[in-house]
């Protein structure tokens, strides 16, 4: 019979340790196989304009495991980066984004974006293979927004500038997602080929009772517009958020506020009730 009262906060923490590694040992084995099985799914999440209108939508990746259920990309991502699942993985999202945006546009010529990992957009294939997969669904680049992180852009900063000037000059949109969470300094925003900036979640979270953090979001919509970068909140998830950022000016907006992440078809339902939308982009 186990001496609970025994057990000293160190032996507690040790032993959540060893079931997060084994739940990591575990997920990583899985996911191999996660692939083949089609245990991966595409929900979508509305970006919406200052006036009010749908202009894009967010893919964003799930993982239904068999056992544990519904798991977070934080979660896996990390881990198929780490054996490389996330090449085959990242090619499936690629493929997917594509045909649902092809069959998207039929009605609602909205843009797509898509999280790119760093793995996946500094390989010297990545720009041929997108251009492949785009004319394979008979798409314009205009139709998919690449969203990258400040990470990958520090990673390998001179191939990243190459690889964006390249894909902007085929008409890509392209965004910085989490937008003020990395280290590298604003001054590549000057020379990097990039037409929106996603600002980070955290910052929306804390701007009503933080005058710091509403301050910096000010700094950097009025930054961007310098710039002539368009600006997306993300995590809007209540009225007052919305309407301090849309009185900062902020160009476009994404949370719970507006709609949760859903999938296709229930996308497809949604967009039909809710009527307003524009053909545009992110930038
Ligand atoms: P992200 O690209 O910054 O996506 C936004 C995340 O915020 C999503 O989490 C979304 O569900 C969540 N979110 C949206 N609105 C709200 C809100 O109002 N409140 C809160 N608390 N959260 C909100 P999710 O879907 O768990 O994705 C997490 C991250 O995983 C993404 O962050 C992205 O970095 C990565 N990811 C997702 N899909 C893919 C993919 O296909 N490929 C790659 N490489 N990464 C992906
Ligand atoms: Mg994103
Ligand atoms: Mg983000
Ligand atoms: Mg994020």
């Amino acid at each position: 019979k186990a001496k609970r009262g025994g057990r000293n906060h160190f032996e507690w923490y040790l032993e959540g340790d060893q079931s997060r590694q084994h739940r990591k040992v575990q997920l990583r084995h899985d996911l191999q196989q996660a692939l083949i099985d089609g245990e991966f799914r595409l929900h979508y999440q509305p970006i919406i304009s200052h006036t009010d209108a749908v202009i894009a939508v967010e893919a964003l990746l799930r993982w239904q495991h068999p056992e544990q259920g519904m798991i977070s990309p934080s979660e896996f991502i990390p881990l198929a980066e780490e054996t490389g699942q996330i090449i085959p993985l990242s090619n499936w999202v690629l493929d997917q984004v594509c045909r649902d945006a092809r069959v998207l546009r039929q009605q609602w010529p909205l843009q797509v974006a898509v999280n790119l990992s760093p793995l996946q957009f500094l390989r010297p294939q990545f720009r041929q293979q997108l251009m492949e997969v785009v004319a394979h669904y008979e798409l314009p680049p205009q139709a998919l927004n690449l969203e990258l992180t400040e990470h990958t852009l520090v990673e390998d900063p001179e191939q990243a500038a190459t690889t964006l000037r390249e894909l902007q000059s085929a008409g890509f949109g392209i965004s910085i997602d989490d937008f003020g969470t990395g280290f590298s300094s604003l001054s590549y925003l000057k020379w990097l080929p990039v037409s929106a900036l996603k600002i980070d979640r955290s910052f929306i979270r804390d701007m009503q009772n933080s005058p710091r953090e509403l301050a910096l979001v000010r700094a950097i919509i009025d930054m961007a517009h310098e710039l002539d970068l368009t600006v997306v909140a993300e995590g809007v998830e209540r009225r007052e958020q919305a309407q301090a950022l849309q009185s900062l000016g902020c160009d476009c907006q994404q949370g719970y506020y507006y709609a949760r992440p859903k999938d296709f078809t229930a996308l497809l339902v949604w967009l039909q009730s809710r009527g307003h939308w524009r053909t545009g982009s992110m930038g």
